[in-house]
């Protein structure tokens, strides 16, 4: 089977769906993909020309479905630090703050509304946008799915690019003027908790997600060698990162203890508590190169 395993236009949705089930070499995942495609972009753009094909896939399922797992997934990462912020006896030890209290269930509720607000308001409209700019960009949607090499290359170039971006763009937040405009809202917390990771403004939200979907885009239009499905676990693997780097706790199993370049909570807390240094998103080395790195370990840095 070869990359242009797309659906020719004129076959009707049964010939499409008996097609991709006829295929041995499809996974499971591969068939639900299709059946996806299918349902959503494919009928639908079979009844509308040019014109109204962009505005009907603001409406059609992939972009909604798109959000539903991004809220599954924010949600649902919460919830283990949910858990040990209840549970102070067992995991109070890891905890990074450990003079402070942890947040209050009234805290985290005003958290949880807030930030289904900026979900719905901001990220809905920038997850179903996506979907069109995709396909003037020139990712692939069509199967197989990318292979396991490609995908790890990929994401980890845009670890590595958002993370450049997030840095510059963080480290201008900081400035007075941007910081009482945009980033305030965000360091309303200076001892973070996993719902906090996108605790932020509007303008915010908006500017500091260019960075995440950015990326795939640009790659995408210049190589036409990126998937909507690499694109989708980049985009979780980065909403795991920010959570896990707002929990407030660290582990002696903590990915940054395998992998010194990563920065994780340890770092990143540092920055809500310290208020400047650390600004980058997931690695070290901007905030070491450019000597910013925040408190003390920071002091001691220059220092030496
Ligand atoms: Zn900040
Ligand atoms: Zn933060």
């Amino acid at each position: 089977m070869n990359s242009t395993f797309a659906p020719p236009a004129a076959a009707t949705y049964p010939e499409l769906y008996a097609l991709a089930s006829q295929n041995p070499k499809l996974s499971f995942l591969e068939k639900a993909w299709w059946h996806t495609m299918l349902t959503g972009i494919m009928t639908l753009s079979q009844l509308v020309r040019p014109p109204m094909y962009f505005l009907c896939h603001l409406l059609t399922s992939i972009g909604i479905i798109t959000f539903l797992a991004h809220e599954i997934l924010y949600f649902a990462r919460c919830i283990p630090w949910i858990i040990a912020d209840a549970l102070p006896t067992l995991f109070h030890r890891f905890k990074i703050q450990d003079k402070k209290a942890p947040p209050s269930a009234k805290e985290q509720w005003s958290c949880v509304k807030y930030i289904l607000a900026i979900h719905f308001i901001v990220e809905m409209p920038m997850i179903v946008l996506f979907h069109p700019m995709m396909e003037l960009f020139g990712l692939k949607y069509a199967l197989p799915f990318p292979d396991l090499k490609t995908l790890a290359i990929q994401i980890t170039i845009f670890f590595f690019v958002e993370d450049t971006y997030h840095y510059w763009l963080h480290r201008a937040f900081h400035w007075g003027p941007l910081y009482r405009a945009i980033h305030r809202v965000h360091h309303q917390y200076a001892a973070p908790f996993g719902l906090t990771a996108e605790y932020a403004s509007p303008w915010e939200t908006m500017l500091l997600g260019l960075g995440t979907i950015g990326p795939p885009l640009v790659l995408g239009s210049f190589t036409g060698e990126v998937h909507l499905m690499t694109v989708l676990a980049w985009v979780a693997l980065r909403q795991f990162q920010a959570i896990d780097a707002h929990s407030g706790y660290d582990f002696p199993w903590s990915l940054r203890r395998i992998f010194p370049l990563w920065g994780g909570s340890d770092w990143h807390d540092d920055h809500h508590r310290y208020f400047r240094g650390n600004y980058s998103s997931s690695f070290k080395h901007w905030d070491i190169l450019m000597g910013t790195v925040a408190g003390p370990r920071g002091k001691k840095m220059r220092q030496e």
